[in-house]
């Protein structure tokens, strides 16, 4: 009887090792999540009861069909006794339909309140959460493990119940007719179980060893037929060895296979044995019962006996597994509470402020900060963007220029120092008000699948289409946009239309535009972008650098050129600060650049 998750009833070593601790907290919470569905789950207690109950009873009754029916030769008994059977059989089975209504019902609610709950929890965490954990695993938690619940409550806790009444009700049932007869059955059936278990084992670990070969003759073929892997072989000669290797995994696969095919074979042969086994016992020990010792055991009490013993099997094995099941499904709520344990970084204050109205000047006084606590990052940074202004960060790549932008939404708290917006240390400021004061529009600009029109509400999802339009012509890009056969309606993202870096670019200014912040930060692409394109996006921003204030990570001279103040950003430090033709005469970092990087531009800006 294969187990209920994924016909393994038993754990591997990985599962062993990582076997969670069960203490009472944790159930007291894996049970806080069944709560709120008390009486459905009260419901489907008694529907599992019932059903479990009513469902053994025909094979009581077929004690009395060969005993008062067929050997007493009564035709309206054994009539009376089929229908009464028949109806008992159909009653348990709508109930069973009920219970598994119940149960799946119970089971999805508490997954959809799991799901929600991680989503949301999910949507809070930091970005350091994001970059610091492999997406695969988050999604894998929000799926795999929170579906595994699904299937404990819905599968394991119903069938550890069916299967305890059953056997309690058929244990019970045995004792009545014969003690000696039922306690051969409880000898019987635990050990039958047993080889039926082993068998499994040896037949998942051939399947486990047949998936590895596979996966081994699936690397050599990617590695060996891929064009430039095919190149390397014929280059090296390696043709005869390549094929020495797969013929090799071949044969093992073939074997594996053929093994595997066996042992399958195997362990239907042993359960169908081992089940026909026991009621041959029982006739045997019933029978030598019967003429020797207690004349009072009927035809029909052995009858029932071996029919009762039957229906056995299937309980005692899946409880056999429990243990099993029991601890995956700990992990599985143990890796969920991991998550639902980890505290957002960025936390508000009690009493968050939240200004009526903002003008988006920011402070840095003497900021330190790294990503981790081994390697600082910024050394004390301090400047200050007065509103309407514009400044400029620029700086070799690498020197900190993103990450100080990073301070001023909060993304990261500092290690020391402030980060003040509007005049107020960011920590004390409302977490979403503070956010959406600035509009920042980052070097990977991310679009979503959808349309053009999707993706610019996003930034403020009640913005009229002449409000987009306008935003659209600011960035440069309604041009663009008019002349798609679909206009603002054209998809883009996976399926849609492949924009280039700097239109995509222009499209998330104009969304940032629509969002009207008072801060803007524009983190200029450092990848070469066309000069068409560049210039569009200059035009683009000029006049929002000039009507509003705002932070630009500059890479280009022509940029640079309308900030107001430049600060030179080298390993975390501000080491010049200043305006373009006091900083290109001063003789140091920021000359050397202009010399290096931006003198090259302008070369090459004049000419074209
Ligand atoms: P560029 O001009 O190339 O964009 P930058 O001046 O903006 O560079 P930052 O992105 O601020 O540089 O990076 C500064 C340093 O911080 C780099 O050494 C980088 O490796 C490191 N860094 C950036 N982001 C993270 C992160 N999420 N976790 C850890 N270290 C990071």
């Amino acid at each position: 009887m294969p187990g209920p998750r994924g016909g393994r009833n038993f754990l591997t070593e990985e599962e062993k090792a990582n076997a969670p601790e069960v203490t009472w907290p944790l159930l007291k919470r894996v049970f806080s999540y069944l709560k709120p569905y008390i009486p459905q789950l009260i419901l489907a207690l008694l529907s599992i009861g019932l059903s479990a109950v009513l469902d053994m009873y025909p094979s009581l009754l077929t004690g009395r069909i060969v005993d008062e029916g067929l050997i007493g030769r009564s035709m309206p008994i054994l009539i009376k006794l089929v229908v009464i059977s028949f109806f008992l059989k159909i009653a348990s089975n709508l109930i069973g339909v009920l219970q598994n209504y119940m149960n799946s019902w119970i089971a999805q609610h508490i997954t959809y309140d799991m799901r929600n709950q991680m989503f949301a929890h999910l949507l809070k965490m930091s970005n350091r959460f994001f970059t610091e954990n492999n997406q695969g695993d988050i999604i894998t938690r929000m799926n795999d493990d929170i579906s595994g619940v699904q299937q404990i409550i819905s599968n394991t806790f119903a069938s550890i119940l069916s299967n305890l009444i059953t056997l309690i009700a058929a244990l019970i049932a045995m004792y009545q007719r014969n003690y000696i007869l039922a306690t051969l059955a409880l000898i019987i059936v635990p050990l039958f179980s047993l080889p039926t278990r082993m068998a499994g084992k040896k037949r998942w670990s051939l399947t486990r060893e047949a998936q590895e070969c596979r996966d081994e003759i699936n690397g050599i073929l990617n590695e060996t037929l891929s064009v430039s892997g095919q190149l390397l072989v014929k280059l090296f000669t390696a043709e005869d060895r390549e094929y020495e290797r797969y013929r090799q995994a071949n044969e093992n696969m073939i074997k594996l296979n053929i093994k595997e095919s066996m042992a399958g074979r195997w362990f239907r042969m042993m359960m169908s044995t081992f089940t026909s086994f026991g009621p041959m016992l029982i006739y045997l020990a019933g029978g030598i019962i019967m003429m020797n010792y207690d004349s009072s055991l009927s035809v029909g009490d052995i009858t029932v006996m071996v029919s009762l013993l039957s229906r056995m099997y299937g309980p005692v094995n899946s409880l056999l597994s429990i243990g099993v099941e029991w601890i995956r499904s700990m992990a599985n709520f143990t890796r969920i509470f991991e998550y639902f344990d980890m505290e957002p970084e960025i936390q508000e204050v009690k009493k968050p402020l939240k200004p009526f109205d903002s003008n988006g000047t920011v402070n840095f006084v003497n900021v330190d900060f790294g990503y981790n606590p081994d390697r600082q990052i910024l050394k004390n940074i301090s400047f200050s963007l007065p509103k309407g202004k514009c400044v400029a960060l620029v700086g070799p790549s690498g020197s900190g220029k993103s990450t100080i932008v990073n301070l001023i939404p909060r993304l990261y708290d500092v290690w020391n120092g402030v980060v003040s917006f509007d005049g107020i240390d960011v920590r004390k400021l409302d977490l979403k008000w503070l956010r959406s004061q600035i509009g920042l529009v980052s070097q990977e600009t991310y679009l979503f699948s959808g349309t053009i029109k999707d993706n610019l509400l996003y930034a403020r999802p009640d913005a009229s289409m002449e409000e987009m339009i306008e935003a659209c012509k600011k960035a440069n890009i309604h041009d663009f946009i008019a002349a798609q056969p679909e206009g603002y309606d054209t998809m883009v993202g996976n399926r849609g239309l492949k924009l280039s870096g700097g239109e995509k670019q222009r499209i998330s200014i104009a969304r940032v535009l629509l969002k009207d912040p008072s801060l803007m930060i524009f983190d200029e692409a450092t990848s070469a972008l066309d000069t068409i394109s560049e210039d569009l996006i200059q035009q683009a921003i000029e006049p929002l650098i000039a009507e509003r204030t705002s932070i630009l990570i500059a890479h280009r001279l022509s940029t640079v050129l309308h900030a107001d103040e430049i600060l030179v950003i080298k390993d975390g430090e501000i080491v010049e600060k200043g305006k373009h033709s006091e900083l290109v005469k001063a003789g140091g970092v920021y000359t050397e650049l202009y010399e290096k990087q931006f003198k090259r531009l302008e070369v090459e800006e004049g000419k074209s």
